[in-house]
Order: C-alpha cells, then structure tokens, then sequence
C-alpha cells in the first residue's frame, strides 16, 4: 500500500492496528518511544478512557516505558513500580488531552472482579482519563476494545523489543 511520504507511519499504524515493532537499547530510549507514541495516540478518537496495556516479563522495562509516557504528559512525580498498590492515581492537570492517569498494575489480582472494587468500570468511561497496565492479562475481559496492547521483551542486558499490536 501506498502512502505519502508525510503521513506519519506510526499513526498510520495505530489506525489500521496493523502489528509494529522496535527494537530500544536503553532505557532511555524505551522512553522516548513512549514519548512518541503517547503524542500520537493522544489526538487519536476514543469514547472512554485511553487506556495502554503493557505486557512483558519482570524487568522487560513496563514501569520503564510508563515513565516515558508520564513524562511526555508533563508529569513531574517520578512513576515507580505500582506492584504493591494495584492502581495509583496521578492529576494530570498539566496535560492538554487528560486530566487523570491511573496506572494499574493487576500482578497481585485474582481476578478483573479486584478493579471492580476500585470503581475501574467509571474510569474506563471517561475519555479524560489515561489508563496504563502492567501485567494486564488478567484484566483483559473488562479492557475497552480499543485498548491500545504493547508487548516488551526482554533481548539483552540494555536491548528491548517493544511489539504494537
Ligand atoms: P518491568 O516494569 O517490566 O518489570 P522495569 O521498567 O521496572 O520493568 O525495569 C526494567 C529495567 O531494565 C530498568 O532497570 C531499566 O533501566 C532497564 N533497562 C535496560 N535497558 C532497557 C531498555 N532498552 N528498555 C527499558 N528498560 C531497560
Ligand atoms: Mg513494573
């Protein structure tokens, strides 16, 4: 297919969900991905919340690309891992395109039923809200259609492949 030189490839890609991958070798360059992504998916058309679901084992660099993200938004708080909180919300007042960030970790879940509890279902409805998940497979059931699936896996000590869906 053909498309003008111009056309941003990586938007054309969120369009047509059409699979992408990189390759980062730092952590530094995971979040600068991030940063990238997060501008283009920021003006993209969604009813409820944005929400990106990260995949990927222990130190693939999930919490590593959300600091990413978190920074493109103008966020000064530095994001850590929510492992032991399961969501930790952050204003994001500062940004042009949301006002809340709710980043969700679902590692100690035992089932989607767990963010019931936490009001999850409202949170998905808004589409000021940005919604980013470590460990989501478990909470994949309640997840917007549209969410947005990233898989990072571990290649070497600094290298990273970060695949889109
Ligand atoms: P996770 O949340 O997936 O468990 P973290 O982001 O907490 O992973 O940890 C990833 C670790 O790997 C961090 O210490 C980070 O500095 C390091 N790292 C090295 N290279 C990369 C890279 N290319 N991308 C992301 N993280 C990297
Ligand atoms: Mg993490």
């Amino acid at each position: 297919m053909f498309f003008e030189r111009e056309v941003d490839i990586l938007k054309v890609v969120i369009w047509k969900k059409a699979a992408m991958e990189f390759i980062t070798e730092s952590a530094a360059q995971t979040q600068a991905l991030a940063k990238e992504l997060m501008e283009k998916l920021s003006s993209r058309e969604h009813s409820g919340a944005l929400v990106v679901a990260l995949t990927g084992e222990l130190g693939a660099g999930k919490t590593t690309f959300v600091q990413g993200l978190a920074e493109a938004l103008g966020l000064e708080e530095r994001v850590l891992s929510p492992t032991f909180v399961i969501m930790k919300h952050f204003d994001l007042s500062a940004s042009e395109h949301f006002d809340d960030f709710y980043h969700v970790d679902c590692y100690r879940l035992t089932g989607p039923e767990d963010l019931g509890e936490l009001g999850f279902e409202k949170i998905l409805k808004n589409p000021k809200n940005l919604v980013v998940i470590e460990w989501p497979e478990i909470a994949k059931t309640v997840l917007p259609i549209d969410t947005v699936w990233l898989k990072l896996e571990h290649l070497g000590e600094d290298k990273r492949k970060i695949m889109l869906d």
